[in-house]
C-alpha cells in the first residue's frame, strides 16, 4: 500500500514524507469526495500542529500532478477525491452523499469531431464529470416524496 503511493509521488518528484502518504491515505480510504477542511480534521489527529493552508497546498500539488482528482460541485466547495483506476475515465458523482462511481466512457472523441470540424479549432485536453444522484439517494427521495 505505501509502496504504492511511493511511486505515485516519486512520478511527481515528490518526497515520500508521512504527512503526503497520510493524505493519501485518508483519501484512498474514502469512498467518496473530501474538502480540505476533511481532509484536514482527519490529518490533524496525527499531526497537531497542522494548518489548513498546508493541506490546500498538498492537495494542490497532488492534483496538479494528476494524482487526484478535483471534483466540480454545483456548491462550489473545493473537493477531492482519489481513484486508482489509471484507464482513461470519468466520474458520476452524487452531489447528496458524496459518492463517486468511475464512468468507463469517454465522449470526449466525438466533441472533438465537433471542435475540429465545427469549430476548425484543436482540442488540448478535456473536462467531463457527471453530477446527479446514486441508486441509493434517488431510492431515498422517491421515499420521501411518497409520503
Ligand atoms: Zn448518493
Ligand atoms: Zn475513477
Ligand atoms: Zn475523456
Amino acid at each position: 500500500m505505501e509502496l504504492y503511493f511511493h511511486s505515485l509521488l516519486k512520478g511527481l518528484n515528490l518526497k515520500t514524507t508521512p504527512r503526503r502518504i497520510a493524505l493519501l491515505e485518508i483519501l484512498d480510504d474514502e469512498q467518496g469526495y473530501l474538502s480540505p477542511e476533511d481532509v484536514w480534521m482527519r490529518m490533524k489527529r496525527k499531526f497537531r500542529s497542522l494548518g489548513l493552508p498546508t493541506v490546500y497546498r498538498n492537495l494542490e500539488e497532488l492534483h496538479e500532478g494528476n494524482i487526484i482528482s478535483r471534483v466540480i460541485h454545483p456548491d462550489r466547495k473545493l473537493y477531492y477525491y482519489f481513484c486508482r483506476n489509471e484507464e482513461h475515465h470519468h466520474h458520476f458523482v452524487c452531489v447528496s452523499c458524496r459518492r463517486v462511481e468511475d464512468l468507463n466512457f469517454c465522449a470526449g472523441r466525438e466533441m472533438e469531431k465537433l471542435v475540429v470540424e465545427g469549430i476548425r479549432g484543436r482540442v488540448l485536453s478535456h473536462i467531463l464529470q457527471i453530477n446527479g444522484l446514486c441508486s441509493e439517494c434517488v431510492l431515498k427521495e422517491g421515499a420521501v416524496s411518497d409520503e
